[in-house]
């Protein structure tokens, strides 16, 4: 038996992937699996986009390119920042990378290691957790109540930093849960740590023009007094449907930039250089597609929201942000995974326990709306008939 060091034993998982495995291997088994499991949106990437790409193979782009990114590309995401949150950044602090997952990877390595501590939302993306245990730095869960519309509480993300804090991990719009924490809410914090300039901060915005309802997302760059410990993960996955591309961007402080191209340089060299040229495109080109998944997004929203607490023993709060409803099955009895399991087992509706995303995930549920009106409807009836066979 070989011996790998204790970090790999500390690795975690992203729970949705091996869902989205039984689901696949069920349905090859010949049955109807409807999947609200996995969070990517079941859009093509547009047209547009594809064929940025084809022809940068046909110009002759098939080499590699500087390990931040080409400079068109880094200069595509200086626009965009500028439009989605009015700040300028220079192309010189953006790196773009093979998906959002690299800077979280990224920043948690810059910063983890024993006896350090990371602040993380709970429930939450999984691999934050993951990582900062992979780093062998102590994760500090900060909760994330449904009382509070699934926002966090700057006091009490605030209450959880102490002198051995490094870094504070933020994400809204927010997956699981699809919350969006207020400006206000944020402000406060930002204020709050003005007197902790020791914590970096790890802003995940992915999903920053994923809101409904007139909801805006605030970006963490608004404030320019945090920016020098700042890094804000973004990516095309989501919101052009891009997700198997893999290809995301992060602006970094120019402290850290250095060092974040270094670990590019060891580990990946550079991202694929036509997936490039389709993020210029994506960025620069008609953004009708965007805007069409959103309507439909947003429709289903109301459907899976009015489906679900149409449901005996589940509440569901209406997401404003992110295609994630996060239902609360307290009245059901069931724990959160065993629900999940047995909905996919037994009605073929795949979709993920609350626990998956942390220890206060239990009690809740993920679906994920990125599949068709019809079929939400169809898994509501299932769950509606699974629960009421029970
Ligand atoms: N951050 C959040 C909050 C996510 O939900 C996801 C994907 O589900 C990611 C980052 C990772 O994105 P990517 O697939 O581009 O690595």
């Amino acid at each position: 038996m070989l011996q790998t060091v204790p970090a790999f034993d500390r690795i975690g998982e992203e729970n949705a992937f091996a869902v989205l495995a039984r689901a696949t291997e069920l349905a090859h088994q010949g049955r109807d699996i409807i999947n609200l499991g996995i969070g990517q949106p079941d859009f093509r990437t547009p047209e547009h986009i594809v064929e940025a790409a084809v022809k940068a193979l046909r110009d002759g782009h098939h080499g590699y390119t500087p390990a931040t990114g080409i400079l068109p590309a880094r200069e595509a995401v200086v626009r965009r920042t500028l439009m989605t949150t009015g700040v300028e950044v220079s192309p010189d602090n953006v790196m773009i990378l093979p998906g959002g997952k690299p800077t979280m990877y990224a920043a948690i390595v810059m910063f983890g290691e024993p006896g350090a501590e990371i602040l993380y939302p709970d429930p939450g993306f999984p691999i934050y957790r993951s990582m900062i245990e992979f780093t062998g730095a102590t994760p500090v869960p900060v909760p994330i109540r449904e009382e509070n519309g699934f926002a966090f509480s700057a006091e009490e993300t605030l209450s959880l930093i102490t002198p051995k804090t490094r870094l504070l991990i933020l994400n809204s719009p927010a997956n699981p849960t699809g919350g969006v924490t207020p400006r206000e809410e944020i402000a406060k914090l930002v204020k709050g740590l003005e007197a902790h300039p020791h914590v970096a901060i790890l802003s995940d915005e992915i999903y920053d023009v994923m809101t409904y309802d007139g909801e805006e997302a605030t970006s963490l760059l608004t404030f320019p007094q945090i920016r020098d410990r700042l890094i804000v993960l973004n990516g095309w996955s989501k919101t052009w449907a891009m997700t198997g591309w893999r290809l995301g961007w992060s602006i970094w402080p120019n402290d850290l930039y250095d060092k974040v191209r270094k670990l590019a340089v060891n580990c990946w060299s550079c991202v694929n250089a036509p997936a490039q040229y389709a993020g210029i495109a994506a960025i620069e080109g008609p953004q009708d597609d965007v805007e069409k998944m959103m309507r439909a997004f947003d429709a289903r929203r109301r459907i899976v929201v009015e489906g679900l607490n149409g449901l005996p023993g589940i509440t569901c709060q209406t997401p404003k942000g992110a295609f994630y409803a996060f239902p609360n099955i307290g009245g059901t009895g069931w724990k959160a995974k065993a629900l999940a399991s047995s909905l996919l087992e037994e009605a073929g509706v795949a979709l993920i326990g609350g626990p998956d995303f942390g220890i206060l995930g239990e009690g809740y549920i993920r679906l994920s709306y990125a599949n068709s009106e019809e079929n939400i409807l169809r898994a509501i009836e299932r769950i509606r008939d699974f629960l009421a066979g029970q």
